[in-house]
């Protein structure tokens, strides 16, 4: 009896946190024999299946995993959403560690349970996954996008990313300056990785003053002898008097202590989940009229480049096309935030709700 209860009230908690944004499905996938241990979360499939990478981490938990899940696909839901692109969210973590754990047929046995899926949730390479692990799981399902160049894919999406983040911020600049014209700007750019590097070249072709930092030395020594970027200090770069930050490092950058330091008026960088109280910090960037372009409509190159491979339509010109329409996503946005009196990240999510809904409603006749 005191078992059932036991089994009883775990089973509520795990539903009611699937439930609590309506994600559609989940798949606790296990295999005693390889060792894997994954979750699938499809948030909603109203525009097309759900799309989202694959990561693997170390998780403290399998509640800490779920959350990671739930969360990171419903963001997908909303990236794709906005950025008007016929796909839905889904994300997959796969619990353990990426040094030692991963075999090929413990990538293979993931690559199953997502081809039992029928095409319902795409995968692609995330957070401690790469090339060669993505190439044993499309040796069970063809849901797999984003595959590197030599075996046909489109490959890295950086470049695409970054184009998408650098006409974002000539977006915001109009809005706020009235000029999109970078020549006398200043930005910060947190992280000189894949998406940093690729920005502070376009940034600095446009002639903007830039200012970077990244936790790797080299990487900084890199982009500074090859655009003329100026190095800062890793904490530092909070402090700036900037025009633009823009995160392209890490999540939750944008939080209780940072938001008084920083002088720009624009946010608009590459980085996922940038606020780390996607409400309060929303507003407490209002309060101090800092202008924020919300991370998943700015940083939708990457999943343009995944989604047009996925329908087998990928080319890097017209993948560069879609992403110039982040300009007008960004600007829209932030108009209708003013316009209803709301943070941009809230604004961004009822246009992904109402897109969702209205096309949605459409598949009900033939
Ligand atoms: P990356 O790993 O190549 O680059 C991240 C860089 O940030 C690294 O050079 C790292 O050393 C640096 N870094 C880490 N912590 C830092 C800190 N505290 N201060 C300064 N620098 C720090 O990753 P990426 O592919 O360039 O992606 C950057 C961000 O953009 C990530 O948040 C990623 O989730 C997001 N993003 C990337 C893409 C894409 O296409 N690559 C798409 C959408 C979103």
């Amino acid at each position: 009896m005191e078992i059932n209860q036991l089994e009883t009230a775990q089973d509520v908690s795990i539903m009611e946190e699937i439930a609590k944004f309506n994600h559609e499905q989940v798949v606790f996938c296990n295999d005693n024999h390889t060792g894997l241990k994954a979750i699938i979360a499809i948030h909603n499939t109203v525009l097309g299946p759900g799309l989202g990478g694959t990561r693997m981490w170390q998780y403290a938990s399998d509640k800490e995993a779920l959350t990671d899940a739930l969360r990171l696909s419903r963001g997908m839901t909303y990236k794709a959403a906005v950025t008007g692109l016929n796909i839905g969210g889904g994300k997959a973590v796969i619990m353990g560690d990426a040094r030692k754990d991963k075999t090929e047929a413990f990538l293979r046995r993931f690559g199953k349970f997502i081809e039992s899926l029928n095409g319902k949730y795409v995968t692609a390479e995330d957070v401690n996954m790469t090339t060669r692990d993505m190439e044993y799981i499309a040796m069970e399902t063809n849901h797999v996008t984003g595959l590197s160049k030599s075996l046909g894919g489109s490959g890295d999406p950086s470049p695409v990313t970054a184009y998408g983040t650098y006409v974002g911020i000539k977006a915001m600049c109009k809005k706020v300056y009235g000029s999109e014209d970078l020549s006398n700007r200043k930005v910060a750019v947190q992280g000189v990785g894949q998406v940093g590097m690729y920005l502070t070249e376009y940034l600095r072709k446009e002639n903007a003053t830039v200012y970077i930092t990244d936790i790797n030395e080299e990487k900084v020594k890199k982009v500074v002898e090859s655009t003329g970027a100026k190095p800062v200090g890793m904490d530092a770069i909070y402090d700036l008097d900037t025009d633009v930050y823009a995160p392209c490092a890490l999540g939750a950058t944008i939080n209780d202590l940072t938001i008084p330091r920083l002088k720009c008026k624009i946010i608009a960088g590459a980085a996922n989940n940038q606020l780390k109280d996607e409400i309060k910090h929303g507003y407490d960037l209002m309060d101090r009229e800092i202008v924020y372009a919300p991370d998943f409509v700015i940083n939708a190159g990457g999943l343009i480049n995944v989604y047009l491979d996925h329908l087998k339509e990928y080319n890097a010109e017209r993948a560069h096309h879609m992403a110039e329409k982040i300009y007008d996503n960004c600007l829209n946005v932030v108009e209708n935030a003013e316009k209803q009196g709301i943070s941009p990240q809230e604004a961004a999510m009822l246009l992904g709700d109402k897109r969702i809904e209205e096309v949605g409603r459409l598949k009900v006749s033939f």
